[in-house]
């Protein structure tokens, strides 16, 4: 029996793993570009943050919620550390859950996935753009300008169309819509978010903790604690990917509020601050040792302090502003970037039309989808790529095991 796959990335290439575990069953990986694993290479700036432990508790999104937990229950990320183990990948667990490979380096994941594929019964094909699919008589026919794979079974794993630069594509939702698949709405997630203050260039590159809050006229949307990255157009980092989800959709007015010291209150703050009229300080420097330098001398020009002004010639209501831009900075949110610079695409092929526990088209017996390009998404963290190893591995094992 022929399995072909469609896609030479994380879902496509476990999916072919383990469908050539099946002894009668020979796999014919096809890529569009020249090498395998092209956009997973760049993950985790390079890092890969291959997984996360606690994906089997949940952080998944889908118009179906529910749909990416068997695949989950069957591969969790326990069971998928050891297969990598077996293939020779050392990976590191981070106390936050992320898992990273111990090189640290995104290349050692595509590498250690190539050699496992080097095997007989598995043909890779690449720079082979799948243009065309069909099925007739029982058997699929896949064609790419140039050339044409039969096979019985067929999984496309095309990913989804964040990161372009990286491969990110409409091919796979087009692929299943030949077949009668539907298609949601797509939208870029785990991106950065655009505002429209003017002062933003004056802290591009300044990395803060803080507790973000994201509202819409008025009314709480999401909140969390951990590093914001100011950009030249906005906020990103991975409390704001983490926020991001579907930030500014719908209308309204958005805003994001961040407390860059969560963990001291506005007292102890203002206590610290009026201290400093003490010494022979200028404002430029009433937060400095506290915050970083940019963000501390914005701060007071957002207070409407002059920078060369002495400390102690701060009036109480000037250090009292100050500090509460500290603890309550609002900047209004415009968009989301879009999906060059999208991590993950939230929406996808309607999981519905999919059976859960094999990941089969209810539509068209033998055709199997799996990863970014269902509708089910991740959180920031190690969670896309953990469901594109469950979901190809479970793919793949439908694929290759069953009779046709
Ligand atoms: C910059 C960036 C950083 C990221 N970092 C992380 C991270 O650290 N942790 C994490 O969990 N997730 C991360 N993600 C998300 C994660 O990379 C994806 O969710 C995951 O790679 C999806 O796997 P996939 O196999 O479904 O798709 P992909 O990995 O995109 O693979 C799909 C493959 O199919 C090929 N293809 C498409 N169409 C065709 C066709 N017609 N014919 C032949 N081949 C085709 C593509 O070229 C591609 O190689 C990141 C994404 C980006 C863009």
């Amino acid at each position: 029996m022929i399995v072909g796959i469609i896609g030479g990335g994380a879902a496509g290439m476990t999916a072919a793993l383990a469908a050539a575990e099946y002894s009668d069953c020979s796999v014919v990986l096809m890529e569009r570009q020249a090498r395998l694993g092209r956009k997973l290479s760049a993950t985790g700036n390079g890092r890969c943050n291959l997984s996360n432990i606690h994906a089997s508790e949940g952080g998944y999104h889908s118009d179906q919620p529910d749909f990416h937990e068997y695949a989950l229950k069957q591969f969790p990320p326990a069971r998928t550390l050891d297969w990598f183990s077996d293939l020779g990948l050392y990976t590191v667990t981070e106390p936050s859950g992320k898992v990273y490979p111990y090189s640290d380096q995104a290349n050692s994941v595509v590498d250690i996935l190539r050699f496992a594929l080097d095997r007989d019964n598995i043909e890779v094909l690449t720079d082979f753009e799948v243009v065309k699919v069909k099925k007739a008589d029982g058997r699929f026919t896949v064609s790419s300008q140039r050339e044409t794979v039969q096979c019985d079974k067929l999984i496309v794993a095309c990913g989804g169309l964040a990161g372009t630069k990286l491969g990110g594509t409409m091919s796979g939702y087009k692929l299943l819509r030949s077949f009668g698949h539907k298609c949601t709405k797509l939208r870029p997630a785990l991106v950065q978010v655009k505002t429209g203050w003017r002062g933003i260039a004056a802290l591009k590159g300044v990395r803060a903790n803080c507790r973000a809050a994201i509202t819409c006229d008025g009314v709480l949307h999401r909140e969390s604690v951990g590093e914001i990255q100011f950009t030249e157009l906005g906020l990103s980092g991975p409390v704001i990917y983490e926020i991001s989800r579907d930030t500014c959709h719908g209308g309204g007015s958005w805003e994001c509020t961040m407390d860059f010291l969560p963990d001291l209150s506005y007292d102890d703050l203002l206590a610290k601050l009026l201290r400093r009229r003490a010494g022979a300080l200028t404002a430029e420097d009433l937060f400095t040792g506290i915050l970083h330098n940019r963000l501390g001398r914005v701060l007071v020009k957002e207070a409407d302090i002059r920078n060369m002004t002495p400390i102690r010639e701060l009036r109480d209501e000037q250090i009292r502003e100050a500090a509460g831009y500290a603890k309550h900075f609002i900047l209004p949110l415009t968009e989301p970037l879009g999906m060059d610079a999208a991590q993950v695409t939230a929406g996808g092929i309607v999981t519905h039309e999919f059976e859960p526990t094999t990941m089969e088209s209810k539509l068209v017996p033998g055709l199997y989808a799996c990863g970014e390009v269902l509708d089910v998404d991740g959180d920031c963290g190690g969670y896309n790529l953990q469901w594109a190893w469950s979901s190809g591995r479970l793919a793949g094992t439908s694929a290759g095991k069953e009779t046709i």
